[in-house]
């Protein structure tokens, strides 16, 4: 089965300045490490811009002229780690537009799964707010449009970055809709994600602490998220796909292994295949070591080819 990539050279004009850990060679390794591993069995698709009434649907109208309408003619930061450059409007709407793109390919089952290979990431931005090094909620963008057709009744999304998607969680806390389920270091940035956040008994969060390694993170899923979302039964499966919970990452203090990707992702795929028809669209969010993004994309796209 053929997995579909969604990426665009737009995506590496998001230009964060010296220094930055979402830099533009997080992207390139990623593609370059599955183009290598997987030479054959990927179907590469150019990532269209979002349109507007797709933004719309879950960012406030502030928000899109902030992104948009600022056309810094150098950087400019939105807060200490958001930047916006000149080529980052255009970045920003590859990313949504990658993940609509893919929504729209895999409810035609053709195919089944996608990964989008996109930055800036998206999980920490708000209806209104850019923040943590995202501009727009791509995975949010994507959910909301999966539900617009009114063909879709439930639509879940499993985060797996270190950091709590903030962002996500507040879009859709009150929209029983959405299920949002989170494993995430805390304390941690953004600082959001305890266990008693509920939302409309629609959102489950599994903080770890500091140094948990793989075994309390596959625990964590396989006593708490994976039911919930199993308990949901989503017509569709969206992912949050931050790789930052690697031993590796420089940004926090989990101690995961690329297996354990490898591991959640098929129990992703398996329950998708329960509720949904295996349709899964994964989004890149987070990971900031470039050996660990590396194993960890080729990981989490071969479990999504395998299983
Ligand atoms: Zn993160």
């Amino acid at each position: 089965m053929a997995v579909a990539i969604y990426t665009h050279p737009d995506c590496l004009a998001h230009d964060t300045g010296p220094g930055h850990a979402e830099r533009p060679q997080r992207l390139s390794v990623v593609t370059d490490a599955l183009r290598a591993a997987f030479p054959t069995r990927l179907d590469w698709r150019e990532a269209p811009l979002a349109s507007h009434p797709a933004l719309l649907r879950v960012h406030a109208p502030t928000l899109l002229e902030t992104v948009l309408e600022t056309q810094p003619s150098q950087r400019v930061m939105l807060d200490p780690d958001t930047v916006l450059s000149p080529g980052s409007a255009q970045a920003a709407l590859r990313a949504a537009g990658a993940a609509i793109a893919a929504v729209d390919a895999v409810l035609d089952d053709a195919p089944a799964r996608a990964f989008c290979a996109v930055r800036p990431p998206g999980h920490h931005a708000t209806a209104e707010t850019a923040m943590g090094f995202c501009l727009f909620n791509s995975v949010a963008v994507a959910a909301a449009h999966a539900l617009s057709a009114g063909v879709l009744q439930r639509v879940a999304i499993a985060d797996f970055d270190v950091h709590h998607g903030n962002g996500s969680q507040a879009i859709f806390e009150r929209d029983p809709r959405v299920l949002f389920a989170s494993s995430h270091q805390m304390p941690l940035y953004p600082g959001t994600g305890d266990t008693d956040e509920h939302g409309v008994g629609n959102i489950v969060n599994a903080p770890l602490p500091a140094l948990a390694d793989g075994r309390q993170f596959r625990d964590a899923w396989r006593t708490r998220l994976l039911p919930a979302l199993d308990a949901f039964a989503p017509q569709l499966l969206l992912v949050s796909a931050g790789f930052d919970a690697h031993r590796r990452d420089p940004l926090a203090q989990l101690q995961l292994e690329a297996d354990d990707y490898a591991w959640l992702t098929r129990e992703l795929v398996a329950l998708a295949g329960r509720h949904g028809r295996g349709r899964v669209v994964s989004l890149l969010e987070g990971g900031y070591d470039l050996q660990a993004l590396r194993e960890c994309a080729v990981a989490h796209v071969g479990a999504l080819l395998d299983a």
